[in-house]
């Protein structure tokens, strides 16, 4: 068997492909490493069944030979980065996706959506079933992630109801661990950095919008067996502990430097309120589950940003500085 995975460099995608060739596949990794690193990838140099090519998705996709599955993951994922990179990520979720489907219908191959819980925007419906359709600002500064994606969406259904490719879609919700980027800017990578420099962690607002975290290594078992099952209909993968912002900073406080302050920074415009995904679907159709707590989670990825700490120093990670207008 023989795959394609864009955006192979990234977090999830590096983890996705370790994941893939662990069971025997042939993986071809994609990215024009905008955010992804050879960092992430730098394991496989060796394996003969991994092959990468840098390739920038939104232009049209020449893959030589047969293949058998095309899963769709490149994209900046972090707010800082859609904030940075507007346009890139509109055109990577509409054009990119387009010619992954485009690849996957003229290759006979299964394909698969990293979609996101970004499509629930802020959601007025809590937890969040697949069957809500959300509350998206479409000019907002989110929009261009959540829109794209939700055109993803839209554009993956009509490939598999018009030209009957063998669809998936996966909704990721917040998921952490090993090989996210120091820099990132999202929440756990933040405030673990900022302890392990002794800062006080960026908290932006007041801490009480909620978020559910899950561990890296869940969310790619999920996603592994959402390719293998049956069905088109998206699938929510991620871990149901919702805990606040506020929470999550006194837990990474605690572990790493109890006496680090918190800073308080503005609600960046359209942040959701909360965040937990139901996974009723995915614990029906997949047998899935997450398996690892907040705690074991937190532990290894702390151990993972302070080895990079201690070869490298650390700088400062990203901030948000736009807020919404009063
Ligand atoms: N957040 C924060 N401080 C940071 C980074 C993020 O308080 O330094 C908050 C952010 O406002 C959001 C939550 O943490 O409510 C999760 O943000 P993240 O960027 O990780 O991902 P999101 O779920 O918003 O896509």
């Amino acid at each position: 068997m023989r795959i394609l995975i864009t955006g192979a460099a990234g977090f999830l995608g590096s983890h996705l492909t370790d994941r893939f060739l662990a069971d025997g596949y042939h993986v071809i990794g994609m990215d024009n490493l905008i955010t992804g690193s050879l960092d992430n990838i730098a394991h496989l140099e060796d394996e003969p069944r991994f092959e990468f090519v840098r390739h920038d998705v939104t232009q049209f996709i020449d893959v030589k030979g047969d293949l058998d599955g095309v899963l769709h993951f490149a994209s900046p994922a972090s707010p800082v980065d859609y904030l940075e990179l507007p346009i890139q990520t509109l055109k990577v979720g509409s054009l990119g996706t387009h010619n992954a489907l485009g690849l996957s219908l003229a290759k006979g191959a299964r394909f698969l959506l990293a979609s996101t819980s970004e499509v629930y925007g802020d959601p007025l419906v809590h937890p969040q079933p697949e069957t809500y359709w959300g509350n998206v600002n479409p000019i907002g500064p989110r929009g261009v992630y959540d829109e794209a994606k939700r055109f993803a969406e839209a554009m993956t259904s009509a490939y598999h109801r018009f030209h009957g490719v063998d669809t998936r879609i996966v909704r990721i919700f917040n998921t952490y661990g090993p090989r996210m980027r120091p820099g990132d800017g999202r929440v756990v990578s933040n405030f673990i950095v900022q302890a392990l420099l002794g800062q006080g962690l960026t908290v932006y607002g007041d801490g009480s919008q909620s978020r559910s975290f899950c561990y890296v290594s869940d969310e790619v078992e999920g996603i592994f067996r959402l390719f293998h099952a049956n069905g088109h209909d998206p699938v929510n993968i991620g871990n149901p502990d919702e805990y606040t912002i506020g929470e999550l900073a006194e837990r990474i406080q605690a572990v790493l430097d109890p006496d680090a302050g918190v800073k308080y920074l503005p609600l960046p415009t359209d942040d959701p309120k909360v965040r937990k995904p139901d996974i009723t679907r995915a614990r029906t159709i997949l047998g899935w589950e997450p398996l690892v707590s907040l705690q074991d989670g937190l532990s290894d990825t702390i151990a993972y940003f302070r080895s990079l700490h201690e070869r490298n120093p650390l700088s400062p990670p990203p901030v948000i500085t736009e807020a919404a207008e009063e």
